[in-house]
């Protein structure tokens, strides 16, 4: 249990409208929580302070050296006026599975929650209402010892921001584009494809830039050894439904491990419909667009929730799904999953927690 001083901001700045669309992680609210790691010390100092600029040695590890974490998740506002979590034990477990990769000091995962209820309760006001609008929640560690040098750092940073975001496709649920990359990797088994880390998105950016150059929001990504095996699209797990069954790769160490994955095998399953996590090889993809058996595909990650894949390219084969649209078991899925992080579908035990 982490006694939390609070330092109010005494100049707060004003709510944003409510009603107009708020722009992903554009805004930030008016607090932020800071906690401070020395070797042989431990964690100590946990505070709530006023949202501001920090300061850094510019020979601080984590410029060089990347040795930095973060999460992500939301807090949602229920109709009955309850700010709700969507279960952030997972990511106060994945924080230490990608601490532990990284040789962070890890974090007690009661502190981990407590930490996030009580900064999100400081600023509860500015979890928005409308409908597809939350308040993000960004916690990450960042290596602070002033030296150059390969070693894991002495001193951390643990913070969580907050910034309050507008539905993720204000059109509603929207196919995206996807781009298969063949020759760029993002992580390999033995690597850090597992961990939340920046590293895999600086890793990751010139794919990027190369798929938005012909057109294509997102990256799929590849092995990194044969460039044969589906892994994951950018910050986004992937599910293709092929002749009734529900099928997404495996956990292989180097695909990250999402919660919205998780969560999405479980309601799968508890609705009876076969799920199975495997090895998905990109030619099997193919054949089954071919053959009329590739019924739907789709990406699942906090930020969207669900997102529905249009369209494919790899090389010169593209692969259009649904016409286009949306399938049933995405649309379900996105509606129970909504439903159940706004308190109002009952989900499974402990998957919502007030703030
Ligand atoms: C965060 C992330 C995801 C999605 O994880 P969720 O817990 O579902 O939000 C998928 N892939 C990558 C690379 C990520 O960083």
């Amino acid at each position: 249990m982490l006694n939390i001083r609070v330092e109010k901001n005494v100049n707060p700045k004003p709510i944003p409208d409510k009603d107009n669309p708020l722009k992903f992680g554009t805004i930030f609210t008016n607090h932020m929580f800071i906690m401070n790691y020395e070797t042989g010390k431990g964690w100590f100092d946990p505070r709530i302070v006023p949202y501001d600029k920090i300061s850094l040695g510019p020979s601080a590890m984590v410029f060089h050296y990347a040795q930095e974490m973060f999460e992500g998740l939301k807090a949602y506002r229920a109709k009955d006026g309850r700010a709700l979590l969507f279960r952030p034990d997972m990511n106060a477990k994945r924080t230490n599975l990608t601490n532990d990769r990284l040789c962070i000091p890890t974090i007690p995962e009661e502190d981990f929650v407590q930490a996030i209820k009580e900064l999100v309760k400081v600023d509860e006001e500015w979890i928005p209402d409308r409908e597809g609008t939350s308040l993000y929640i960004r916690p990450f560690i960042i290596a602070t010892d002033e030296f150059l040098g390969v070693r894991p750092s002495n001193t951390y940073l643990f913070m969580i921001i907050l910034s309050p975001v507008g539905p993720y496709y204000p059109e509603g649920l929207d196919p995206v584009k996807i781009w298969i990359e063949d020759d760029y990797v993002r992580a390999v088994k033995g690597g850090i494809g597992f961990a939340k880390t920046g590293g895999n998105y600086a890793a990751s950016l010139a794919a990027q830039v190369k798929a938005h150059d012909e057109g294509y929001s997102q990256v799929l990504w590849l092995d990194g050894v044969e460039r044969k095996y589906i892994e994951e699209v950018g910050a986004m797990n992937i599910f293709f439904k092929i002749n009734g069954k529900v099928v997404t790769p495996m956990l292989n160490g180097s695909i990250l491990p999402g919660i919205t994955r998780d969560s999405v095998i479980n309601l799968l399953r508890s609705w009876n419909i076969e799920v199975e996590e495997k090895q998905i090889s990109v030619d099997e993809l193919i054949d089954a667009a071919k053959f009329g058996a590739l019924e739907e595909v789709f990406g699942t990650g906090t930020a969207a929730v669900i997102s529905p894949v249009g369209h494919l390219r790899y090389g010169d084969n593209v692969i259009k799904v649904q016409d286009g649209g949306i399938g049933p078991i995405s649309q379900k899925l996105y509606d129970s999953i909504v439903g159940i992080q706004l308190g109002e579908i009952e989900g499974p035990e402990g998957w919502v927690v007030e703030v």
